[in-house]
């Protein structure tokens, strides 16, 4: 038989796409194993090395191909955020359907993506040393339940502009919504540019699946949004770890502040979707000459206040005690966690519209709504002497986490002092809480705030390293040229 060229290319092309090397005519193609799975898997194992093909294919494609990949992932975000959001409720029943949408929306509009990137350069009398931005590889993302989809929308198009891939472990009371997620995300990605997996989701989380991605060898990074239990599990892992561990944001409100906005921001942020925003408004700090006003302005800004034995019913119902001998804390109950006003409002004892976002009331400090991160919409005030003595109680309350700490004030004095005082990633004057994300403030969003490690409001760049690239001698036109 006579060999004919163009059969062979074809056969090898074949070949190729078989052991997903890649086609000749631009065809999607993947590992044969793992193509079609669109990122869902059970057994790490498996996930890991999807994702690592993934990433390879990733590293052979340009920054445009990176910006199109996005572009998938924002517009499914966006288009089907009223059916992923409502999925998103009812898995995991805790927030408010409104703002399950709306935050799917902002996660997709607004997830800082390529256009993060950059480069630097040094040029002297010796050439030019260029430091550009690499990806790390396969990323290992855990994810909580108060924004599962959110948050793997958010770390995908930071992560994936980075040119890195990702395996997510996502809570188990979030992990449907996740994996429809993903699936549409990957489909879409590899119907327009033939790369599938480049997200990849255990569709069955638990503890174990979480801890063979802190031990696996093809994991190079890892990035884990929650609270104080597996913040800890991350810095032990000895891996490289962005951690978005657990806050419990403080206001105070002194004698200069305009108590209305206070109170309307107070009310949109401490509100917004139950409680359940790490940067959420937790608990409030008022000087004592202002206190009595505040309370009535917070009222006139639609909240319900509740009184003395209303406030201590809810905090018997509400609040909890967990763990085991010195372990043993407060903790928010589940039944109370992330629902509605109106439902915290019978806990209390009371009946109220469903159309109210927030209950307050006057706490003392001993009160465990103050430090206890509650996740639920009653925000407990406390009276304080002075605008000191308010700052020193928010120090407190914030047990160190260092996560967002808000002041509303025009006294320019006190805004510093607590600034220096709280010492947070992200302090927020005379705004609600998500004017710090961009969200009716200056600056940029992401759902992972990386405070115990450092990063801060993480971007592309936080998932990415060093790499100099240097040119001996020439390239730098300046100056005079050498003989
Ligand atoms: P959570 O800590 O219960 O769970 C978070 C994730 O970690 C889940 O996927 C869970 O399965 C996993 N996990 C828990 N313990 C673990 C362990 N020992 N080892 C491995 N994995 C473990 O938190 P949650 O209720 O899902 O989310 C709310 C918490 O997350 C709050 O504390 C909130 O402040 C925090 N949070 C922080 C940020 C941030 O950007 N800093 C953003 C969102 C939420």
């Amino acid at each position: 038989m006579q060999l004919n060229e163009s059969l062979i290319r074809s056969v090898v092309a074949q070949v190729l796409a078989e052991v997903g090397r890649g086609g000749s005519n631009g065809s999607p193609v993947a590992p044969k194993s793992f193509a079609g799975r669109f990122g869902i898997f059970t057994c790490p194992d498996e996930a890991v090395a999807a994702a690592r093909e993934a990433f390879e294919r990733l590293q052979e494609r340009t920054i445009e191909d990176r910006k199109r990949i996005i572009a998938h992932i924002r517009r499914i975000s966006m288009e089907n955020c009223v059916e992923l959001g409502t999925m998103e409720m009812h898995e995991t029943k805790i927030g408010r359907l409104v703002h399950k949408i709306e935050k799917l929306k902002t996660l997709g509009e607004r997830s800082p993506g390529v256009e993060f990137m950059r480069s630097e350069v040094y040029s002297g009398d010796h050439g030019l040393a260029v430091i550009e931005h690499a990806p790390f590889g396969v990323i290992g993302a855990i994810t909580p339940v108060t924004h599962s989809l959110p948050t793997i929308t958010g770390n995908s198009v930071s992560m994936i502009a980075a040119g890195n891939s990702v395996v997510v472990n996502p809570h188990p009371s979030g992990k449907k919504v996740a994996a429809e997620g993903v699936r549409r995300f990957n489909q879409a990605i590899y119907q327009d540019l033939g790369i599938d997996n480049l997200i990849c989701v255990l569709a069955e989380p638990t503890l174990e699946t979480a801890n063979a991605i802190f031990a696996h060898r093809g994991i190079s990074l890892i990035c884990v949004t929650g609270g104080p239990a597996v913040a800890r599990a991350a810095l032990k892992s000895g891996k490289r770890a962005v951690v978005a561990g657990p806050g419990n944001p403080p206001v105070v409100v002194d004698e200069t502040a305009d108590l209305d906005n206070a109170a309307r921001c107070i009310i949109k942020g401490g509100a917004y979707d139950n409680n359940l925003l790490c940067i959420a408004e937790k608990e409030v700090f008022v000087v004592n000459s202002v206190f009595d006003a505040m309370m009535t302005a917070m009222e006139r800004a639609g909240a319900v206040r509740l009184n003395a034995r209303e406030v201590e019913t809810l905090t018997k119902n509400a609040i909890i005690q967990v763990g085991e001998g010195e372990h043993k804390h407060d903790a928010p109950s589940k039944d109370f966690l992330g629902q509605d006003a109106a439902v915290l409002a019978k806990g209390a004892g009371k009946d109220i519209s469903e159309k109210v976002e927030l209950i307050f009331g006057e706490t003392d400090l001993n009160n465990p709504f103050v430090p206890v991160e509650q996740m639920m919409p009653f925000v407990p005030f406390v009276r304080c002497k002075n605008v000191e003595e308010a700052i020193d109680r928010a120090k407190e309350a914030e047990h160190g986490f260092r996560h967002t700490s808000i002041i509303h004030s025009n006294n320019v004095k006190n805004m510093t002092r607590m600034g220096r005082i709280m010492d947070t990633t992200l302090f927020v004057k005379n705004g609600p809480c998500m004017a710090s994300l961009g969200l009716g403030g200056e600056g940029y969003l992401s759902f992972s705030i990386a405070g115990p490690t450092g990063e801060g409001v993480t971007t592309p760049l936080t998932f990415t390293r060093e790499r100099r690239c240097s040119l001996i001698d020439d390239l730098c036109i300046l100056g005079k040229p050498k003989r």
